[in-house]
């Protein structure tokens, strides 16, 4: 199944977009996490077909969210749909051209689909950075996600026209542990805006976290304390209302 997480204007609360989750409730093991079959997926190269599920299934559900999210806040821009992709889906030929055609299908705007990727993404050097920009020529953005983990190498950001970065949620759940973990998360968000980049800060679990990125000028969060991700049809319950709607006790 794929769930969705409601991603906010940090400034706001209201709902900018969402990033599509996949789900798999398996009939015997219960859940499974996607943390321990995507690997596997990946190695089995069964992450294309997957992958493909993933894109169709989260445009449709894009379509869907913004119909709803034009009722109740016609004055809003249209959401956004975040998903992930594999590396190994970006090496498989002719992904834009198909990813192109799933967006037309479901009528969505491919400027509204961000594709999150990952540092492991970008080692392929030459092929990564036309990748990137044939995706941005559609209109689509490209997000480097769990940034600030792996090797976070600066010259990525040097060579490889990023839009989007997602900070790891585990800068955002040491900033109030640690003056250094702090300084850290607001330096990123610094760097990104002179790099003309959005900052994404995941994992926020607390809401002085929240107040916090807002003091930093984050531009958008994800976690927990806003909402877990969810079957679409739940998340349709919290459109056109600033998030949290109850804050946690
Ligand atoms: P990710 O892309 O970094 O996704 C964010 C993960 O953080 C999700 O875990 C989400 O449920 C979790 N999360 C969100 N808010 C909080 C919070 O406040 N606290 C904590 N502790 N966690 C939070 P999830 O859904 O288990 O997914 C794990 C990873 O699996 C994802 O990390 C992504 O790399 C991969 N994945 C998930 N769905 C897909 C997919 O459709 N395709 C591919 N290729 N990978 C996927
Ligand atoms: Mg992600
Ligand atoms: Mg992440």
């Amino acid at each position: 199944k794929l769930y969705v997480q409601p991603i906010i204007h940090v400034d706001t609360g209201h709902i900018a977009g969402f990033e599509a989750l996949i789900r798999w409730f398996h009939s015997e093991r219960g859940f499974v996490s996607p943390g321990d079959f995507i690997p596997v997926a990946e190695e089995t190269d069964l992450i294309v077909p997957i992958g493909r599920w993933v894109m169709q299934e989260a445009c449709r559900l894009l379509k869907m969210l913004q119909d709803a999210a034009n009722q109740v806040q016609p004055e809003a821009d249209d959401l956004f749909m975040s998903i992930n992709v594999s590396g190994r889906q970006f090496s498989e030929p002719g992904f834009i051209e198909e990813a192109a055609e799933i967006m037309e299908n479901a009528g969505i705007n491919p400027a509204r689909v961000k594709l999150e990727i990952t540092e492991t993404f970008l080692l392929s050097y030459g092929a990564s950075r036309q990748w990137i920009e044939r995706c941005r020529e559609m209109g689509t953005s490209v997000a480097l996600d769990d940034f600030g983990t792996g090797y976070s190498s600066l010259s990525y950001l040097l060579y490889f026209p990023i839009d989007v970065l997602k900070i790891d949620r585990t800068f955002v759940q040491q900033m109030a542990e640690s003056e250094r973990g702090a300084a850290i998360v607001r330096s990123i968000v610094t760097m990104a805006h002179n790099l003309d980049m959005s900052v994404v800060a995941e994992g926020i679990e607390e809401a002085s976290q929240l107040d916090s990125l807002g003091d930093m000028a984050c531009d958008f969060g994800q976690g927990y304390y806003m909402s877990r991700p969810l079957p679409a049809d739940d998340a349709l319950a919290l459109l056109g209302k600033p998030l949290p709607v109850t804050p946690p006790a």
